[in-house]
Formats: structure tokens, sequence, C-alpha cells
């Protein structure tokens, strides 16, 4: 999708990545006093119809301005290349969020947490680390913050709280009513936690890439392999691990997914 600026944020050098359209409308307030530029993974295009120009319509609303990356395939296609270990589209993104950060001095880049939720979600926390990790190889001070797509988490985690007051809850209720086909999760966000329109919480990323894990969405692929609607199911041990290694390896100066913890709070 080509895309050209029409509207110049101000401030504007935080970089926001989400795996899939919609995200956004969580941080929606952020946004607002953030004015980030905004990068998107697929074009959300998984059930239905692309929804990236309601994204586009969203980020602007906001003042946040669409990333070079803005819905780079369909999530098909990711997930094929989640199967194949391929690479290519990872680090494409990867690539578009350092060149952003170099040429604006950004200093703190936020994504998407790895939940469990969605494999999408899972790497999009990965490819933000690893542009975090390549930036601060190149001497930048680059900081990475998530925030989760589902309810959840740990309140040890929490970095930054955004308190929304009545007018600012107003305009982000508009966001998401205007976002005519709303993400299914923004929406299942707001019915499992209502505060969720006027809280925006960001957390520092914990996940340490361990050998065994168990995400909800494993079994849900299973049960999707069972009704035979796919051939085969991505798996955390599988696929998402050693993609999600062979990514962030590149340039840790330590070891991943053997107990150590890769902090890019801090
Ligand atoms: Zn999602």
């Amino acid at each position: 999708m080509i895309l050209s600026d029409t509207r110049e944020a101000a401030g504007g050098r935080t970089l926001l990545l989400h795996a899939h359209p919609g995200h956004e409308l969580r941080l929606f307030g952020w946004m607002a006093q953030q004015k980030p530029t905004l990068f998107l993974m697929t074009d959300g295009s998984g059930a239905g119809a692309p929804r990236t120009h309601h994204s586009l319509q969203s980020a602007l609303r906001a003042g946040a301005r669409p990333g070079a990356v803005f819905g780079l395939a369909p999530d098909r296609d990711w997930y094929a290349a989640i199967l194949n270990t391929d690479l290519t589209m990872f680090d494409k993104v990867i690539s578009a969020i350092v060149e952003a950060a170099t040429a604006k001095g950004s200093t703190l880049i936020v994504s998407d947490a790895v939940d469990g939720y969605n494999p999408m979600h899972d790497l999009c926390e990965v490819v933000a680390a690893s542009a975090t990790l390549r930036l601060r190889r190149q001497g930048r001070d680059v900081s990475h913050l998530v925030a989760r797509a589902v309810a959840g988490g740990n309140s040890d985690d929490i970095v930054t709280e955004i308190r929304l007051d009545r007018d600012e809850q107003q305009r982000k209720q508009e966001a998401v009513d205007a976002y005519a086909s709303l993400a299914e999760e923004v929406q299942r966000l707001l019915d499992e936690d209502p505060a969720a329109l006027s809280r925006e919480r960001l957390r520092r990323p914990t996940f340490a890439w361990d050998a065994r894990w168990s995400p909800s969405w494993e079994s849900i692929g299973a049960s999707r392999v069972a009704a035979s609607k796919y051939t085969q199911r991505i798996e955390y041990e599988r696929h998402v691990r050693p993609l999600a290694l062979a990514l962030l390896e590149r340039w840790s100066a330590e070891p991943i997914g053997s107990g150590e913890r890769v902090d890019c709070a801090s």
C-alpha cells in the first residue's frame, strides 16, 4: 500500500508497530499525545477485506502518521513465512523501523506484546526487539515497550499508564466507532476490560523465549487443523520460537531462550 503523509505530526519521533490494523485504537490516547509513526505488519485481511485504510484514518485522527510499512501482506502470507522460517518480510519491517528511528532520532519503539493470543502479536514484539537491538548495536539509546492486545498480564511489568480524561475518552470512542470493520480483538478487549477506554498501559517486554511454552493460539490452531480449515498448524517449538531466535540472535550480545532475558526496556 503506497501512502503519502497528509499531515505533519508535531514532535512525532516515537515509533509504533502493530501486527494487525486496529490494534492502534487501544493506544489512541497515547497516539494523540506522542504522534508516533505507525507501522503495520499485516493488512488485516485474515477474515475479510484489508482494513489498513481504516487504520490510516484513525492514525491521522490522532495526529499520528503512517510508516513506510503499513500492511505489508495478508495474514496468510505471514503464516506461510512462519511455517517456512522465511525471514524476508520480517527483515523488511525491521529495516523500515531502523531506518525511521535513525532518520528521526527515535528513543522509543512501542509494539504488541507476546500475549499467546496470536502468533503475529508474539512476533511483532520480536520484530520491534530486533530493531531495538540493532539500533543499540549502532550506539543509539532506544527503549522498547509493549502493549497487550488482550486483558491480563503482570502488573509488575507496567512502566507507563496513560489516564484519559473525559474529552480524550470521547475522542477515543469516536475513533473506535468510526472504524467500520473494527478489529475483533479491539472489541473483545473493550468488552473484557471496559477500563481500556480510559486507561492505556505500556509494559516492559519480559518474554524470555524459553524452550517450552503453550500459547493459546497453538490449541486454537490445532482445533482448526482438526476441522480441516488449515493443512498445517503453526507451533511454538517448531516454528515461532526458532524464527524468533533467528531474528533476535543476530544483534543480541547474549544468548536468547536459555533462561536469560533480553531486557529492551531499560
Ligand atoms: Zn491482532
